[in-house]
């Protein structure tokens, strides 16, 4: 059986990431509230394992769900990751929540990634920094055309309208 779990592991890195990160910062002034799980799930994305994924709370969910957006680490699939490409990913997945800008009720969304990952991680941390140790053969397997996929197969987080079932869509 596949768990879930919340994670005050995850929890901390991603305190001293926001710390550290002053474009993040508004996150916690504007006191967004964010989960965080580990799952063993090996989960897959076009063939190359997912990392990370930051997920949107639906507002039908909140209820249950006292937050606005759920980040799930996949520990089988990170296993092998040193502490800092940890503080990248977690970096990554957090770049990746958004306000919607239009009206005048804030709307939180899910940042898409601009280039194949965050230019901002990129910058920073050069475009192979999920590579280096990740999995070992796992992810260092694979042509040319799976590299360049990589990164952004390494995250899971889908925004809104990219989903093809639609199931972000509804807000
Ligand atoms: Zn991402």
């Amino acid at each position: 059986m596949e768990y879930v779990k919340v994670s005050e592991e995850y929890s901390g890195i991603a305190e001293k990431v926001i710390d550290e990160h002053e474009d993040l910062h508004w996150i916690r002034n504007l006191k967004v509230r964010i989960g965080y799980l580990a799952s063993d799930r090996e989960k897959k994305k076009d063939g190359g394992l997912v990392l990370g994924e930051c997920i949107k709370v639906k507002p039908l969910y909140r209820p249950y769900v006292p937050h606005d957006f759920l980040i799930v680490i996949y520990e089988t699939n990170t296993a092998g990751l040193t502490e800092n490409q940890m503080e990248i990913l977690m970096y990554h997945e957090l770049l990746h929540i958004g306000i919607d800008e239009a009206g005048e009720e804030l709307k939180y969304n899910i940042n898409p990634h601009d280039v194949e990952d965050f230019r901002t991680v990129i910058d920073r941390y050069g475009i192979d920094w999920a590579k280096r140790g990740a999995s070992k053969e796992k992810l260092s397997t694979g042509g040319e055309n799976r590299e360049k996929k990589q990164i952004q197969n390494a995250c899971g987080s889908v925004p809104e309208g990219d989903r093809p079932d639609g199931s972000g869509r509804s807000n």
